[in-house]
């Protein structure tokens, strides 16, 4: 091999070297997803088992939940709840893989006033670019619960004004798919495979179901397991899954 082939070849590998390196960066870090919701448990019931199948394909799942939902329990302090609230998520979190959880701290029924006159948009908008999503997930505009309908509104719009291109999806917290949305693109997830960690994420959400009773402890927890059980085992059989979350495209 003469010199000048030598060279060449050397700068050969050192070229492949550079493009593995990258590739394996690109493997690790696929980009973000971004789940904007009303409530600290919001997420894991619409979209946990699809955040945990994302994490683990590599992508980095952030959570921003918009209120700390103190009005289920008004006899407690706010500051109380809030710090509950904030460690609950934080557990369920880890357990799905999820890089961040970031609360906004929204009055309830008051989503949209706090949101412009506590100049939150600003912040928000400026966190959303940083992280640069390939897909944002939030709640449906139909949705029966009013926060759920104005954290939609407020993600639709700020959408618009940041010029984002993520494709933007909605999910359902407590409803099937209704019809006015059957011919709407979707997106189905097969959560197969995330179903259990979804439930055990789910567990760590103790305080939003008021145990002090046992009638509470024993038909209210269950029920709540149940309905998400029932939801992604009908929308699995219904795609050829044993699980599937169901979201529908907005943008
Ligand atoms: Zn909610």
């Amino acid at each position: 091999m003469s010199e000048s082939e030598k060279k060449k070849n050397n700068k050969r590998n050192n070229k492949e070297k550079k493009n593995n390196k990258r590739n394996n960066k690109e493997k690790n870090n696929k980009g973000s997803i971004l789940v904007i919701c009303a409530h600290s448990d919001d997420q894991i019931i619409g979209v946990g088992g699809t955040m945990a199948k994302y994490a683990k394909e590599g992508y980095d799942v952030h959570t921003i939940i918009l209120s700390f939902g103190e009005s289920v329990k008004p006899h407690v302090k706010r500051e109380i709840i809030a710090k509950t609230r904030i460690k609950e998520a934080q557990r369920a979190d880890k357990i799905i893989g999820g890089k961040s959880v970031t609360f906004i701290g929204l009055r309830e029924n008051h989503f949209e006033e706090d949101f412009k006159r506590r100049g939150i948009d600003k912040n928000l908008k400026k966190i959303i670019r940083k992280l640069r999503p390939a897909k944002i997930f939030t709640h449906s505009g139909d949705d029966a619960h009013p926060d759920h309908r104005a954290t939609f509104r407020i993600v639709l719009r700020m959408y618009k004004e940041s010029k984002l291109n993520a494709d933007l999806y909605a999910f359902e917290v407590w409803h099937l798919f209704n019809i006015k949305k059957r011919n709407k693109p979707k997106l189905v997830v097969d959560t197969s495979n995330t179903f259990k960690t979804k439930m055990k994420a789910l567990k760590t959400f103790k305080s939003q179901i008021d145990l002090s009773t046992f009638y509470n402890y024993l038909v209210l927890n269950n029920f709540l397991f149940f309905t998400i059980y029932i939801r992604d085992l009908i929308n699995g059989i219904k795609h050829s899954t044993k699980y599937a979350e169901v979201f529908y495209k907005v943008r």
